[in-house]
């Protein structure tokens, strides 16, 4: 993967500019002070290798040199998004899951921001703000997935299963071609990110949907019950043993199927 041939695998889609790092602390960083720059809505940065690479609250991202996708997509809000800017983790997941379906292969969203082939964690988001005084004045949508077997973890380094594409693909993908169709597929969903459709597709993709499950909340605790699905700014919904809805905010939440 290079310059060349990411500007040549993406084109024909309507991008803002694109930078490429042959290695870089995380590509997350480096879109959040460019969009403070003020780069231009739909800017890419993408990297071979992160050094740096971030979860949710700095836990750890690995992206192996050559292995891996990792991209962080500058979205500056248009009036139509502005109202629904805490869907836009759905509409990113969505995306992945259009460009990873594979006869024979179950892909699934472990709200809120990881992927799962065949049940294993593949990818996950980080989306990141630049704030403007009290507006946003763009989201960055960091993208990690796993390509080929070495850009998974060891074991004993992860709190969930881990797979690659390769491994459940049983043969490799080009990370220029993955690219593009997540990008193709983002942008064709975003105008309809405000409907009713786009919470029952994000919804469809639910993994443990009608199970039971824990949701932990850092160190705040365990919240358990049945996944019922979402409210409509993409909080997830439990029903808890007394038959309640509970409601699960975006945050540091890990979900674990129920022991
Ligand atoms: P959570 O496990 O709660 O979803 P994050 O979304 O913050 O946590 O993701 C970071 C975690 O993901 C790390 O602590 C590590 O356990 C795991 N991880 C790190 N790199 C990878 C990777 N390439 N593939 C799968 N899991 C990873």
């Amino acid at each position: 993967m290079n310059k060349k041939s990411l500007t040549n695998g993406l084109s024909g889609l309507t991008l803002g500019r694109l930078r490429f790092y042959e290695s870089i602390g995380s590509t997350n960083d480096e879109a959040l002070a460019w969009a403070a720059e003020g780069a231009p809505d739909l800017s890419i940065v993408v990297a071979d290798e992160q050094t740096q690479g971030r979860g949710r609250l700095n836990r750890k991202w690995f992206t192996p040199k050559g292995t891996a996708l990792a991209f962080s997509l500058i979205l500056r809000p248009s009036a139509t998004l502005r109202p629904h800017l805490a869907r836009t983790v759905g509409l990113a997941a969505l995306s992945i899951t259009d460009s990873l379906l594979n006869p024979g292969l179950t892909t699934q969203i472990k709200w809120p921001n990881d992927i799962l082939l065949n049940g294993k964690k593949v990818a996950g988001i980080l989306i990141e703000t630049v704030w403007s005084g009290e507006d946003v004045d763009s989201l960055v949508i960091g993208i990690g997935i796993n390509v080929t077997k070495d850009a998974v973890p060891p074991a004993d380094l992860l709190k969930f299963p881990a797979t690659s594409i390769e491994e459940e693909f049983k043969q490799s993908v080009t990370r220029e071609i993955l690219m593009h169709g997540i990008l193709e597929s983002f942008i064709k969903r975003l105008p309809q990110i405000g409907s009713d459709e786009m919470i029952q597709a994000w919804e469809e993709k639910l993994a443990f949907r009608g199970q039971q499950v824990q949701a932990l909340e850092g160190s705040d605790g365990i919240l358990a019950g049945e996944l019922m699905g979402l409210a409509s700014d993409g909080s997830l919904q439990l029903r808890n043993e007394n038959g309640n809805l509970v409601i699960v905010r975006f945050g540091d939440v890990s979900l674990r199927p129920a022991a």
